[in-house]
């Protein structure tokens, strides 16, 4: 799909960058966003930072720097955590997204054939799910440091009947059914648990995977596929149990601005939250003594700074009995973003060792997080186990002797 203005779910360019030169104008460029920024604090450089992008964003959208030096932008995590840092309320992934659009002719072929091949190795759930499910079965004979890695068995789990009366959407996903396909199950057996039935619905990715990779029109395409699966059943409201995907469901207004799917996706975007928003705490176990835990909370940057949900999933852990441990600048990233690992391994690297040390400071049993791609990007470290909280929810209500995970 081009970029024609008048095709009727894209939004016409020119309109989309005259709204980002308005919110440019908010930034009083004070500089409290690089406090915040994982690539400021790694660099020490200006224009690895929000306010030196925002300066060259302006730049870049006025077109007064042909040619300009694009790499600040890509080695941007679009993590949001200046968003959150900022005082004047600058919606700078708004901004950055219209750039990046505005600026694709510029960007070399190679960028862009790299961008491609992954969207289509990520995107291809199948065979994706084919060969992790060859490497689970060779799970026994892998080395310890690796076997974080490879998790999600489905032995013995089934997806519950439907038998309640509220109904939530689960979106399918594309990453993540390959590669912990047993935890959307068990969160439809946890939501089970609580009077809630889950069922897997949408065309598989979000859309968050070809619109953060410059494919902006397929990401839309993508969404407008979710939008339609949402109008064919009755749910109460959408999530997912990866707070990246969720987010991305959360911002589809954004992608339709000012087109003929803008009530749609403000329509549906009310309906999501993140899946912590289903669970009632006062409806969960209280663990016996053995088995809980003194457990580091990482909050993914989706979860935190996009969804703006960041507290509910520890008060779920609390009130299983769980402990949570200080963690050090816990506002930045931990370099996963997504495609980021695989497209600035150097930078995401250094990020998820820096990241490691905060969590593992105050000298947890496990690290918990929420979204697969941290579990995946930290799991390397392997000095201690890493899930996701929806795995300890599970073990609580359906095996608590199990939950002695430690
Ligand atoms: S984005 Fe916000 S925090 Fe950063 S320089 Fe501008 S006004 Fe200050
Ligand atoms: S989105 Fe994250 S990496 Fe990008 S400028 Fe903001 S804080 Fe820095």
């Amino acid at each position: 799909m081009s970029n024609p203005s008048n095709h009727p779910i894209v939004p016409p360019l020119k309109d989309c960058v005259h709204r980002a030169q308005e919110l440019l104008r908010a930034c009083v460029h004070c500089g409290f966003c690089n406090a915040t920024c994982p690539t400021y604090i790694l660099t020490g450089d200006e224009r690895e930072g929000p306010r030196g992008r925002l300066y060259l964003m302006k730049d870049l959208l006025a077109g007064t720097t042909p040619g300009a030096d694009l790499e600040p932008l890509s080695h941007c995590l679009s993590c949001r955590s200046c968003e959150t840092t900022c005082p004047a309320g600058v919606h700078y992934s708004e901004i950055l997204d219209t750039v990046r659009e505005h600026t694709e002719g510029e960007r070399s072929r190679t960028e862009r054939a790299l961008d491609r091949l992954s969207i289509a190795a990520l995107s291809a759930r199948r065979p994706l799910a084919a060969i992790m499910g060859g490497v689970r079965r060779l799970r026994p004979f892998i080395p310890q440091a690796l076997k974080q890695r490879v998790l999600g068995s489905t032995e013995g789990l089934e997806w519950p009947v439907a038998r309640h009366a509220r109904r939530v959407g689960l979106l399918v996903g594309c990453v993540q059914p390959a590669l912990r396909p047993d935890l959307d199950i068990k969160a439809a057996l946890v939501l089970d648990r609580l009077g809630i039935s889950a069922q897997r619905v949408g065309p598989g990715c979000c859309g968050a995977l070809p619109f953060h990779l410059h494919a902006h029109d397929e990401g839309r395409s993508t969404a407008l596929a979710t939008l339609a699966w949402a109008k064919t059943g009755d749910w109460e409201g959408f999530t997912s149990t990866a707070s990246g995907c969720t987010a991305f469901l959360k911002d589809y207004p954004r992608l339709f601005q000012d087109t003929k799917a803008a009530g749609g996706a403000q329509a549906f975007a009310a309906t999501v939250t993140d899946i912590a928003a289903w669970i009632d705490p006062a409806h969960l176990p209280r663990l016996s003594e053995r088995q809980r835990h003194r457990i580091a909370w990482h909050a993914p940057c989706s979860l935190q700074h996009a969804l703006k949900e960041a507290g509910r999933v520890e008060i779920i852990l609390r009130a299983l009995g769980h402990t949570l441990v200080p963690v050090a600048d816990s506002a930045l990233c931990c370099g996963s973003a997504g495609p980021y690992s695989l497209r600035h391994p150097r930078w995401a690297t250094a990020l998820g060792r820096r990241k490691w040390q905060s969590l593992t400071g105050a000298d947890p049993e496990m690290v918990v997080t929420a979204n697969i791609g941290c579990q995946q990007h930290l799991a390397h470290h392997g000095d201690r186990p890493i899930h996701h909280w929806l795995d300890l929810v599970y073990d609580a209500l359906t095996n608590p002797d199990k939950a002695d995970r430690g």
